[in-house]
């Protein structure tokens, strides 16, 4: 039923692109949020986009290179920029996108997305007001988003702009994502969220994580922050497609509940007198979502080419060889071992896995995996 109703949504904005609506549907405010479904509830945001779209273009202009690019991901497409479209705007029009990319540029183009306060805070309030059409309350009183600095009149400057510009075929291609991963999400998302927090060791959070859907993320494709535990996640990102996307949403959640797991990484290290190893904890909850996620999406009917790469981590670009329908974890198909986590993989599947299979408990999969670092 659910999933029937957010279907029709997209199936009225489908038909109405073709017969020639578009136009209107771009202007009108077309709902933000998707749902119900179980354990996550998606937004294809306004400002969030707009946001990370400035971001994004700022950090270009810098040639702020990100890292070295993920072996899975050759599959990348190329998302259209204002820069792109430079021809079509009128001059007025280039003029104020220039000055809020400017703005970006000087205001936060150095700092991170995760990482960086003054960004987080600014994301989540973008993502409260999404239901907005202007942030300074000018028109209605409860859209004065308060943004801090002259952050507000940036965006209210450009967001004509990107409205006209690039929202359309962003907020289409969010919607087209959503629409796939959705069925993934009614079918598997309560028992994978109880699975993975009974490994954990923690309680799931009993209400719905928001997941913004954006063209750009962060450079990994993904990213989430704690206090609210929010997951933004971008739909162009080639490693985000098909059932990746499942996985992805998965392991973006379990950094809001897999703190029990740095807390006995940790505690194990001190007992032992060891530093505490960069990222472990990190490429255990990769494992841990890959490996859940595995027997639920091999011979799945919606598996794309880039699900079907090789599940060899040491010949990651070999293809995958009898099993051919065998779901290839994302940590493996995007080369992350090999980028400095290959000393975890041997512990993982040593130690880590026996818990998985109920033959170790949480606390000596830990202690071993620490004491043969
Ligand atoms: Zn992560």
């Amino acid at each position: 039923m659910v999933r029937w109703a957010a279907k029709r949504v997209f199936l009225m904005l489908e038909i109405a692109v073709f017969s020639g609506l578009a136009p209107f549907l771009a202007s009108a405010q077309v709902e933000p949020r998707f749902g119900p479904l179980p354990v996550f509830e998606f937004h294809s945001g306004f400002w969030v986009n707009l946001h990370h779209e400035l971001y994004f273009e700022a950090r270009d202009r810098l040639n702020k290179t990100p890292p070295p690019a993920r072996s899975g991901s050759t599959l990348q497409n190329k998302v259209r920029t204002m820069q792109d479209l430079a021809s079509t705007l009128t001059p007025v029009e280039q003029a104020a996108w220039e000055n809020a990319i400017k703005y970006y540029v000087v205001n936060y183009s150095d700092k991170d997305l995760l990482f960086n306060l003054d960004l987080i805070l600014l994301k989540n309030q973008l993502g409260d007001f999404e239901d907005c059409d202007e942030l300074s309350g000018v028109h209605k009183k409860t859209c004065d988003a308060g943004l801090p600095g002259n952050i507000t009149q940036v965006l209210d400057a450009v967001a004509p702009i990107y409205r006209a510009h690039l929202w359309p075929d962003q907020d289409r291609a969010n919607r087209r994502w959503v629409a796939r991963v959705s069925p993934l999400v009614e079918e598997q998302g309560a028992g994978i969220s109880q699975r993975l927090a009974d490994i954990y060791q923690a309680k799931w959070p009993d209400y719905k994580i928001r997941v913004d859907v954006t063209a750009h993320a962060n450079w990994a494709g993904a990213y989430t922050t704690l206090d609210p535990l929010r997951v933004t996640i971008s739909s162009t990102d080639a490693a985000n497609q098909g059932d990746a996307a499942l996985e992805v949403l998965f392991h973006e959640a379990s950094h809001g509940i897999a703190e029990p797991v740095q807390n006995a990484i940790a505690r194990e290290c001190r007992q032992r007198d060891k530093p505490i190893p960069r990222d472990l904890w990190h490429a255990l909850i990769f494992y841990t979502t890959g490996e859940v996620l595995k027997p639920l999406l091999s011979n799945s009917p919606t598996k794309t080419p880039a699900d079907r790469r090789s599940s060899d981590p040491l010949h990651p670009d070999r293809p995958a060889g009898n099993d051919k329908d065998e779901y290839i974890p994302y940590v493996v198909r995007e080369g992350l071992y090999e980028r400095g986590w290959n000393t975890y993989l041997p512990l993982l599947t040593r130690f880590w896995q026996p818990y998985l299979d109920g033959t170790a408990t949480f606390d000596d999969a830990i202690a071993r995996m620490v004491s043969s670092l």
